[in-house]
């Protein structure tokens, strides 16, 4: 019997596809925050669902080591998207990418009068291409997590991070000085799955499309 896999990451972008799951009548058999698990089964033999790091959910399904997979845009970008097929906005995990910098540094003059910039992010590629696109000389710097410690403790000048409410950035004493671009999550194909196992895939791709808000 033929079987597909679907890379997820747990979390808000588990539990947000958990209703387009059900649209397709798939129902997870557990839930990966109480369970230790990172192979779960499905209500559907054919189905299960393989627990992985946000970041690397595209890489699981380049390698066809699972046949999809939900991932941010910003993560897509950053992976480059390579042998992925990229039907649907799903328009889950709504955020935006943006520039922040503390309240008392003034970034607009920063950028007019030409200064280099220090800018602590986990989106390089991403970074990189914006500041290039507007002309403004950059030094990347590569956190993991927690970037809006950077600007407090002299790492950096600015960050370029994911920003929801804006909540974290307000504790922070950071304010929201640019927006790079609004992002969502996507669903991604592996090519030779869709190929290969068209008359599995075709039916929950139109699922969640028919879905989608
Ligand atoms: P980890 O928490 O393992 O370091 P992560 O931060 O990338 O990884 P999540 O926080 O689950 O993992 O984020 C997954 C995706 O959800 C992100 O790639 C992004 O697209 C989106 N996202 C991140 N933060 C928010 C947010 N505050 N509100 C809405 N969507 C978000
Ligand atoms: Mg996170």
């Amino acid at each position: 019997m033929s079987t597909i896999t679907i890379a997820l990451s747990k979390g808000r972008i588990f539990e947000e596809t958990l209703p387009l799951l059900a649209a397709a009548g798939i129902v997870p058999d557990e839930d990966p925050e109480r369970s230790r698990k990172l192979i779960i089964g499905t209500n559907r033999a054919d189905v299960r669902v393989v627990i992985v790091r946000a970041s690397d959910v595209p890489t699981y399904v380049q390698y066809g080591a699972a046949d999809m997979g939900i991932a941010g845009k910003d993560v897509l970008l950053e992976h480059g998207g390579t042998g992925l097929y990229q039907p649907l906005d799903l328009k889950i995990a709504k955020c935006r990418l943006c520039v922040a910098a503390p309240v008392d540094f003034d970034y607009a003059a920063a950028v007019r009068r030409g200064a280099r910039l220090r800018i602590a992010t986990k989106y390089i590629q991403t970074a990189r291409e914006h500041f290039a696109a507007k002309g403004v000389h950059v030094d990347l710097i590569k956190l993991y997590g927690s970037m809006e410690l950077a600007p407090l403790a002299g790492l950096a000048d600015a960050i370029v991070d994911l920003v929801s409410s804006g909540g974290t950035l307000k504790a922070n004493n950071l304010v929201e000085v640019e927006e790079i671009m609004a992002i969502s999550s996507r669903l991604v194909v592996n090519q030779a799955s869709l190929k290969m196992k068209r008359d599995l895939l075709q039916p929950v791709i139109d699922s969640f499309a028919g879905a989608v808000p």
